[in-house]
């Protein structure tokens, strides 16, 4: 008999970023498509090969956030657990980050927004923190090439709104990986209005919404761009109270004032809607 493990039973992870239920429906339709397209022994093992590798990051990253909120001097600076390893901050440089969130009232009190608050932080003084050469996952001996071309694919999938094609991706190919213009796996997707694959890379991949390209825009205003009324309303909300989503860009241009100017009077009264 065979036996094939998903959900928790294959990637149990903490409650601290509310995915175990989301990864676990996840699990059914892929191994189903699997089994459709290939005979039992290869199915499986391409089921766990795609499972495992979208899962590991969320894995990790549920581990950390329950580390993170149960260390109870986790922002006391003395040697607790947190003050010598939080993910993407250089070693060295935990007590000062720790430091700066506690001074900012960043804490376990901001709940959903926690996750949010750090990661902003880190955008703003990121070069302060992060382990030299860039993003953590370049320093860990990948063949640098072939991350580039991956990156390049994971570039192409998002403005192409190929959401599979993005799952077959690490996650360190769609992480690390920008246009000429500074935009992200999440800006060409907006930009595009492909709905799903910006979902994709706003849960699974957790890319930042926040994130600006090299014109101060964020998914958000790249998404005003698209016309897609859903995407626009999908960024709009997650954006609540987020400024940099709202403010203008270095062309002068708020969300807002992308909308307006769509000539299609029917788009753009849905897109303004969308806005609100
Ligand atoms: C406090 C808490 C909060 C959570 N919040 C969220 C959230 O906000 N969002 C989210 O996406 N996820 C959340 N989760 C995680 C989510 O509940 C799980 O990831 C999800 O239920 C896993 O589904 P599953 O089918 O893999 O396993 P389960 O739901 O655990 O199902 C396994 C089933 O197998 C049965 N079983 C076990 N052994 C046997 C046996 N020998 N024979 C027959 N039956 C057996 C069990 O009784 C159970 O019914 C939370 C979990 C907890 C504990």
């Amino acid at each position: 008999m065979r036996v094939v493990a998903m959900g928790d039973a294959a990637h149990a992870m903490s409650c601290f970023k509310g995915q175990g239920a989301n990864q676990a429906l996840a699990d059914g339709p892929l191994l189903a498509d699997w089994l459709r397209r290939a005979a039992v022994p290869s199915a499986v093992r391409g089921f766990m090969r795609e499972m495992c590798q979208r899962t590991e990051q969320i894995v990790r990253a549920s581990r950390e956030a329950a580390t993170f909120l149960h260390c109870p001097d986790v922002l006391g600076g003395g040697g607790g657990r947190g003050t010598q390893d939080f993910a993407g901050v250089r070693e060295g440089a935990v007590p000062a980050f720790l430091e700066g969130l506690r001074a900012e009232g960043i804490g376990a009190s901001l709940g959903a927004g926690l996750d949010g608050a750090i990661r902003r932080k880190l955008e703003a003084e990121g070069d302060a923190y992060l382990p030299p050469g860039g993003e953590e996952e370049e320093g860990c001996g990948g063949d640098e090439v072939e991350l580039a071309s991956l990156r390049a694919e994971a570039l192409g999938c998002a403005s192409g709104g190929d959401t599979a094609g993005l799952r077959r991706l690490p996650p360190q190919a769609i992480h690390g990986a920008k246009d000429a213009g500074g935009r992200t796996c999440l800006h060409l997707a907006a930009l595009g209005g492909h709905y799903h694959s910006c979902r994709y890379l706003l849960t699974e991949s957790c890319l930042p919404h926040t994130a600006l390209d090299a014109s101060n825009s964020t998914p958000l205003h790249c998404a005003c761009l698209s016309r897609d009324r859903r995407t626009v309303h999908m960024f709009a909300a997650i954006s609540k109270g987020d400024a940099p989503c709202w403010d203008r860009n270095k062309d002068g241009n708020t969300p807002e004032g992308l909308a307006s100017a769509c000539e299609d009077e029917h788009a753009r009264k849905a897109i303004l809607a969308a806005l609100k």
